[in-house]
């Protein structure tokens, strides 16, 4: 039986998804060659990677709107970057949230100013900060709208006149949002999407061509625009399984029904954590993400019980990022609410054992 995977990424995907995808390895498009095997330039692949392109507008509801979607290599951290070298002339403002963020803001330094708007570094990053001001002359405001390792997540974005450019590595595709509202966002693919290995990036044209640098061929979007995302041999396998996904979510109804799923497993969780008296919660209610949620025993001698129990239930990938410690339930899209069942079964198990 397969496991119960709150891994926090890679993560789990459609099981439907990877029985696809293990046959194309071997026999792709039923031309007896593996996609892994054949020119990324041949036209079933190229087909892919115009599928899955589009499929990530559409999704998003972004078609026609003067979007592009690129799926390309070195992971987010790569975007934290790129991002900089394309759109930072003078002055870029970051709103810092967490390990993610702070990575972001370190790299940016390399190409202008930073303004840090705000922080949430003076409590561990257990909250999301709210009142903060963007300058009105940034080059573009920079923020993570879901922070994988403390298990926060913004739920209001600031309205601003600046382009806003947006890290949704970890819940790209797991809620409805006005996307229009952003200029740029990218996302690894290894939690919602694919296996890690390439990165999707969503760029509105017109924010391109305004620093005043000369930009390396890789790192430019412009010149992976102008070559429809295959300016160099793509991830052709992380591509090609990021296009079944996508279309596995288009077939469910696409992020509207996703996000009740995924409202579900997070309420049906964090309802347990709160009433449990073994269970304390990390970060602040507010600004709980529903993608992972992070949580402490308020008895540590219970952890060798609670950690036997939820082993033997078949759970994997509890365990918190070591920066944080206790645990974390990463209940990405492909997660079902029979799992996390599983897991509040062993919460109130662990409480009548106690
Ligand atoms: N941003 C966020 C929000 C992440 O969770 C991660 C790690 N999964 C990264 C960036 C870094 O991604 P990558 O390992 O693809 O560079």
């Amino acid at each position: 039986m397969k496991k119960h995977n709150f891994s926090a990424g890679p993560c789990i995907l459609p099981q439907e998804v990877l029985q696809k995808a293990s046959e194309a390895v071997l026999n792709f498009n039923n031309d007896n060659l593996s996609l892994i095997e054949i020119s990324h330039r041949s036209k079933p692949f190229v087909n892919v990677m115009e599928n899955a392109r589009s499929l990530a507008l559409e999704l998003l509801g972004l078609e026609g709107k003067g979007y592009k979607a690129l799926f390309l290599q070195g992971g987010a951290s790569t975007q934290f970057l790129a991002t900089a070298y394309n759109l930072l002339d003078t002055k870029a403002a970051y709103l810092n949230t967490g390990t993610w963020s702070t990575k972001a803001i370190k790299e940016a330094k390399l190409f202008g100013d930073i303004v840090e708007v705000a922080s949430s570094k003076d409590k561990n990053f257990t909250y999301i900060p709210k009142e903060y001001s963007i300058p009105s002359d940034a080059d573009y405001f920079h923020c993570t709208s879901n922070n994988t390792i403390f298990g926060t997540q913004i739920k209001h974005f600031p309205e601003t006149n600046v382009p806003v450019v947006c890290d949704m590595s970890s819940d790209i595709f797991s809620r409805q949002l006005d996307f229009s509202k952003f200029d740029l966002i990218y996302a690894g693919a290894q939690k919602n999407m694919g296996p890690a290995g390439t990165t999707l990036v969503v760029v509105k044209e017109e924010i391109l061509g305004k620093v005043n640098r000369t930009i390396p061929s890789m790192l430019d979007y412009k010149v992976h625009i102008g070559k429809d995302s295959m300016f160099n041999t793509p991830a052709v396998f992380p591509v090609y399984v990021s296009m079944l996904t996508l279309e596995w979510l288009k077939n469910l109804g696409g992020i509207a029904a996703i996000e009740k799923i995924n409202e579900q497993k997070s309420a049906l969780l964090y309802n347990e954590i709160d009433r449990n008296p073994l269970f304390n919660g990390i970060v602040a209610t507010e600004d709980r993400s529903h993608m992972n949620a992070t949580f402490t025993l308020t008895n540590e001698a219970l952890t060798d019980t609670f950690n036997t129990m939820w082993n033997d239930a078949g759970i994997n990938g509890l365990n918190g990022h070591r920066s944080v410690g206790g645990y974390r339930a990463s209940m990405y899209n492909a997660l079902s609410l029979e799992s996390v069942q599983v897991l509040v079964d062993v919460l109130q198990e662990l409480e009548r054992k106690a």
